[in-house]
C-alpha cells in the first residue's frame, strides 16, 4: 500500500507559466527529495515543473548548506573579516564575498521594506572615518590618483533610546554623501508637520544646516548642534548647544547615543576596527557589509533583554532568526 501523498506544506509553485503560481488555494505540491546542499525539491502536480524551496531566497543556488551560511553570517556581523572566515570555516573567500553581496541586496530589500513611516521624535546623526584601499597619506606619498580609494565616511543617523539604525550612506566628506544620507533618512520617516516636527541632532558638522533645509520643510524640523570645545585638540573641556532651526530643548541636544552607536559599529565589522590588517578594498563591498549589518542590529540583535531595536519601535512582533531573514522573501510572495 502505498503512502498518502503529503500537499499540507507552505511553499507554492514558483513557475511563472503555471496557473497555480504562487498561488496557495487548489495547490498540489509534493516533496521530491533533497538537492546536495541539504535544500528540499519540490515538484507541482498541476506542471510537472521541480524547484527548491530556496528560490527567489538569497540562499538559491548556493553549493553550501543553511547551517553553512549561517556560520558565515554570524562571522560577518562579529568583527570578522572575509579572510578570517575563509580561516575559520575553510570556504573560499570569493565564495564568502560573493555571499556578502547577495545578502546585502536581500538585507536592502528587506530593510526598505520595514523601515517606512518610522514615528517621529529625536534622532541623532554623525560619521565615522574609515578608508578604502589605502589611507590618504599613502595615496598621496604614492602620487597616483584613484577616485575611490583614500579616506571615506560614514554618515549614520540612529533614533533616540531605542537606536534603531535608520539610514547611513558611505562616501568622501563632502555635502553629497550627507545628502544621500539624509534623504534616505527622510524617505524612511513618516511626513514630519508643523504638530509633530522632527528633532535632528549632530555634532558641529556645518552640512547639515545646508542639507536638513534641502529636504524638510524649515518649521517641520527642530536641528539643534552640541559642539565640544576641546583643549590642544583633543581633550573635550566643554560643550556649546546650539539651536539651529525649529525649537528643539536644549537639555535635548545630546549626541552620545549616535557615538555609542558608531563605537559599536566599529567594533562590530572587521573592516571598520581600527589598527588591523582588514579593510575595505572596495567602496561597494563597505556599503554591502553596512547593510547586513543594518538588519542585523535592527531585527536580530538581542540589543536588551529579548527586544531588538525594530521591536521596540514597532516594526515587528518578536527577534528575528537567520532562517526567518533568508527566507523573507518567499514568505511575504505568499500572500
Ligand atoms: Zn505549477
Amino acid at each position: 500500500m502505498t503512502r498518502p501523498r503529503q500537499t499540507d506544506n507552505n511553499t507554492t509553485c514558483q513557475n511563472l507559466h503555471c496557473r497555480y503560481h504562487l498561488k496557495e488555494k487548489d495547490k498540489n505540491i509534493i516533496k521530491h527529495g533533497k538537492n546536495r546542499a541539504g535544500h528540499q525539491i519540490y515538484k507541482c502536480l498541476h506542471c510537472n515543473t521541480y524547484f527548491t524551496q530556496t528560490k527567489n531566497t538569497p540562499l538559491y543556488q548556493k553549493h553550501l548548506t543553511e547551517p553553512q551560511i549561517t556560520n558565515i553570517c554570524k562571522h560577518l556581523v562579529e568583527k570578522n573579516g572575509i579572510r578570517s572566515i575563509e580561516r575559520l570555516t575553510g570556504h573560499h573567500r570569493d565564495t564568502i564575498g560573493n555571499l556578502l553581496e547577495d545578502m546585502a541586496e536581500h538585507a536592502s530589500e528587506v530593510n526598505n521594506y520595514f523601515m517606512k513611516d518610522l514615528g517621529l521624535s529625536q534622532y541623532e546623526c554623525d560619521e565615522i572615518w574609515t578608508f578604502i584601499k589605502k589611507k590618504e597619506k599613502t595615496l598621496k606619498r604614492a602620487g597616483t590618483f584613484e577616485p575611490e580609494s583614500g579616506d571615506c565616511y560614514l554618515y549614520t543617523a540612529v533614533k533616540r533610546n531605542s537606536y534603531l539604525f535608520a539610514a547611513f550612506s558611505a562616501g568622501k566628506w563632502t555635502q553629497q554623501t550627507c545628502l544621500d544620507m539624509v534623504r534616505k533618512l527622510a524617505k524612511a520617516l513618516k511626513r514630519p508637520s508643523l504638530q509633530c516636527p522632527l528633532e535632528v541632532f549632530t555634532d558641529g558638522n556645518d552640512d547639515y544646516c545646508y542639507i536638513l533645509p534641502l529636504c524638510f520643510q524649515l518649521g517641520f524640523v527642530d536641528y539643534g548642534q552640541l559642539i565640544k570645545i576641546k583643549r590642544n585638540g583633543r581633550w573635550v573641556v566643554g560643550k556649546k548647544r546650539l539651536v539651529i532651526y525649529g525649537e528643539p530643548s536644549l537639555g535635548d541636544i545630546e549626541t552620545t547615543d549616535v557615538e555609542n552607536f558608531n563605537s559599536v559599529l566599529r567594533e562590530r565589522l572587521g573592516r571598520l576596527v581600527r589598527e588591523s590588517k582588514c579593510l575595505s578594498k572596495v567602496k561597494r563591498r563597505l556599503v554591502c557589509a553596512v547593510e547586513l549589518f543594518k538588519f542585523y542590529w535592527n531585527f536580530i540583535n538581542e540589543f536588551k533583554r529579548n527586544v531588538s531595536p525594530a521591536k521596540l519601535e514597532g516594526l515587528t512582533d518578536h527577534l528575528w532568526s537567520w532562517h526567518e531573514f533568508f527566507y523573507y522573501q518567499s514568505l511575504s510572495n505568499l500572500s
